[in-house]
């Protein structure tokens, strides 16, 4: 079988950890019991597996338990806070603010909402990905019941000033979600500190199993009314009824334990190699860093790259490097990335962009191999362009 290629996409999604999938496994077969079960010791097993996932995730983000609620991932959460504030509020208000970097499990949400009747704010970024306070604070109305901004950016690794965006929103009795499923375990997270009232949370992202996340639902001080979307045995106190699925949370759990306790030196360790990669590309003409130079996740590179196709380049490093595009295909005329084109990044710019997404697995080998790789791709590329290439996605 070929070499498959070095996976540099980590915000895509990232393995299961062999610590994770070894917390889990009991799970599936041993403790197989439906944690709702209350009159025996199957139930009450699954249970204390999942209370010891619940009680880590809610001190990973400085709430009670009870104010975690496990859904299938970061979309529904995002979902479950956007629509269920909504449904809870509109006779209080109905104007919503959010970004337009935003990832479109928030946008779309956002967008469908609008259609129904609320009036939505998509506030623009500057040219570093930053959201501006002033601005900010400008698109808040008597009638604004929710504010939206993601804490780290997936595409472009911004991390937004959310402490400061939670207190503004706090003064004025305005609740404020944030997606944080590229930020935990990687950016410390404190709800309170933050002022954040609901959070997004997903396992995949940071070596924990796929189909599995959470909603911070904050309980006091004040306490968030929220509609439920999805109905029926009423678990996670009415909000998001279905049996649990043990493993999946265990997993999360002892996932978000691990990057936690791992936390600084990985940090570390992703930004020297993030920043190896940077100097190595830097000195390509035309080479553009997308996103603010430092404050942004550590193992997140986001380049564009003049006057070379985004999909002849991806085409060109696809045996070497998996990595993501700012665009599915240039080609096929698929538009550019909503984030980059928010950027205010001519389109022709945004075609041609890479997001390297580094990861627990990277070493720098790899990196060296990757940069010399891609200086390559884009000096043949302007060599010779191969102006039709056909879309390969
Ligand atoms: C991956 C991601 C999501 C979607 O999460 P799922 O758990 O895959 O549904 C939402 N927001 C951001 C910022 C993400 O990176």
């Amino acid at each position: 079988m070929a070499q498959r290629p070095i996976y540099l996409d980590a915000h895509a999604t990232t393995p299961v950890d062999p610590r994770v999938l070894e917390a889990m496994l009991p799970y599936f077969s041993e403790y197989f019991g439906n944690p709702s079960s209350t009159t025996h010791s199957y139930g009450w097993e699954a249970e204390a597996g999942v209370k010891q996932a619940r009680g880590i995730l809610s001190e990973a983000i400085g709430c009670s338990p009870e104010e975690i609620v496990f859904t299938s991932g970061a979309t529904e959460a995002n979902n479950l806070a956007i629509a269920g504030v909504a449904e809870a509020y509109f006779n209080k208000g109905r104007h919503i603010v959010t970004v337009q970097t935003e990832h479109r499990a928030v946008l779309d949400p956002c967008k469908y909402l609008q259609q129904l009747g609320f009036e939505v704010t998509f506030l623009p970024v500057g040219r570093d990905g930053l959201l501006d306070l002033q601005q900010l604070e400008t698109s808040l109305r008597s009638d604004t019941i929710l504010v939206s901004v993601m804490v780290a950016n997936n595409e472009i690794g911004v991390v937004q000033p959310i402490a400061e965006i939670g207190s503004l929103c706090r003064d004025r009795g305005i609740l404020f979600h944030s997606d944080a499923a590229q930020a935990i375990g990687k950016i410390p997270l404190n709800v309170q500190a933050m002022n954040v009232d609901l959070m997004s949370l997903t396992a995949h992202k940071v070596y924990g199993p796929k189909g599995i996340g959470a909603l911070y639902v904050r309980r006091r001080n004040p306490k968030v009314k929220l509609a439920p979307q999805i109905r029926g045995g009423g678990q996670e106190k009415g909000l998001r009824s279905g049996t649990l699925c043990p493993p999946q949370i265990v997993g999360f759990g002892k996932a978000v334990e691990l990057a936690l306790a791992e936390r600084e030196i990985e940090s570390q360790r992703l930004t020297q190699l993030r920043e190896r990669l940077w100097k190595q590309l830097q000195n390509v003409k035309g080479m553009h860093l997308n996103g603010h130079a430092v404050q942004r996740l550590p193992g997140n590179l986001n380049i564009s790259v003049e006057g070379v196709d985004g999909s002849a380049l991806l085409l060109g490093l696809k045996a070497v490097v998996a990595v993501s595009s700012g665009s599915a295909c240039s080609s096929s005329g698929t538009a550019p990335s909503h984030v980059l084109t928010a950027l205010g990044h001519p389109a022709a710019l945004a075609y041609a962009s890479l997001r390297f997404g580094l990861g627990r697995l990277t070493t720098e080998a790899e990196i060296d191999c990757v940069a010399q790789a891609a200086i390559a791709a884009i000096e043949s590329l302007r060599q010779s362009p191969a102006a039709s290439l056909p879309c390969v996605s």
